[in-house]
């Protein structure tokens, strides 16, 4: 990959600076990939639902030139996004909307999650979040203490889980105010960060960042958000030797992506990246059935076929989980 004099200079400066830099319009985007809105089924009206996000160290792994990139596919707009597809609703996994308000939920034995901002460094297009209007939360300080309370008053509670949005869009103060504050709490063993930003924007993977986690006494899991193996270059390489350099376990979960990762070739070569980058595949997802996201599905019958052939081709340690969420659930459901 050779880049640009001003690429050179972006990625030179902080993650705050390259995320306030990241694309927000179709036009730019499409410049930017020598590519002509025209020729695409670009949709103003779709984004205008749910803006286009994308930060400059993303974009720069998509081939240019290519409509059909499976990057692209994962952050344009596009009209499809506009059909109703029947069975998709505006709310599939009701309680996350709801945990945003508390800052906790406690669903799976021993696990919780909690969610202290809503937003992301990227909009990916085929996400549940793009249904709710919560791009801004963060949750006060009172609500973040009061939920460390819940945390702290229930010893049967053995992981903490940092989500959201994006846990590591939290500024670093802010952060490392939050893990101190989970470090002091006896019966947790584990802090897990679901985080798409080691892949997205890995300058945030900064000095400060892994001091903090270096410092803190539970066992760090940083579980990251790949979907193709294309999105992970130098950058994001650098970022994750760092982490792991630091004693933090590194996993990847993706989700299954009509037009981006629905091919059994595809999805071996990004377990064999992420694992030649020291990052376990755990678990594939089937699509949130998210209004404004049809257009991404994969049937249940075609991801177990596909899975098949992952399986037939690679050791068992590359083979990610197939799951799915289910409401009510009291785990996420493995598809055998
Ligand atoms: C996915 C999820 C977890 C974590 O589940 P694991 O199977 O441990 O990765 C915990 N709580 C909720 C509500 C979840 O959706
Ligand atoms: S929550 Fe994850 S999948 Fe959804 S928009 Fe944010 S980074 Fe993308």
């Amino acid at each position: 990959m050779s880049e640009s004099q001003p690429e050179i200079r972006h990625f030179a400066k902080n993650w705050q600076q390259q995320l306030a830099e990241a694309f927000n319009n179709i036009e730019d985007l499409c410049r930017y990939l020598h590519l002509s809105p025209d020729d695409l089924p670009v949709s103003v009206a779709a984004a205008e639902n749910f803006p286009l996000r994308v930060p400059l160290s993303f974009a720069a792994c998509m081939e240019k030139g290519n409509p059909h990139d499976p990057l692209l596919r994962q952050v344009l707009p596009i009209k499809e996004e506009l059909f109703a597809y029947p069975g998709f609703s505006h709310d599939p996994v009701g309680d996350l909307a709801s945990a945003t308000q508390t800052g906790v939920l406690h669903k799976y034995h021993g696990r919780v999650l909690f969610i202290n901002t809503g937003s992301c460094a990227i909009n990916c297009r085929y996400c549940f979040r793009r249904n709710f209007p919560y791009a801004d939360l963060q949750l006060s300080k009172q609500k973040e203490d009061a939920a460390i309370k819940t945390i702290q008053n229930d010893t049967s509670i053995s992981e903490v889980i940092l989500s959201g949005g994006d846990p590591l869009l939290l500024s670093e103060s802010r952060l490392a105010r939050l893990i101190k504050q989970l470090d002091g709490i006896k019966h947790l063993k584990r802090i897990r960060i679901h985080s798409r930003l080691p892949i997205v924007l890995p300058a945030r993977i900064t000095d400060d960042f892994i001091n903090t986690l270096t410092q803190s006494p539970k066992q760090i899991i940083i579980v990251m958000h790949c979907n193709h193996a294309n999105e992970i270059n130098d950058r994001v390489i650098a970022a994750c030797n760092s982490l792991r350099n630091s004693a933090i376990t590194l996993f990847n979960q993706s989700v299954l992506l009509k037009g981006v990762n629905d091919n059994a070739e595809v999805l071996c070569e990004l377990s064999e990246q992420l694992f030649s980058h020291g990052i376990i595949p755990y678990y594939l997802h089937l699509l949130d059935k998210a209004t404004g996201t049809g257009h991404f599905e994969i049937s249940e019958a075609e991801a177990l076929a596909l899975m098949r052939q992952v399986q037939a081709a690679l050791p068992g340690y590359l083979v990610p989980k197939l799951v799915k969420e289910q409401a009510g659930a009291t785990s996420k459901q493995t598809i055998l």
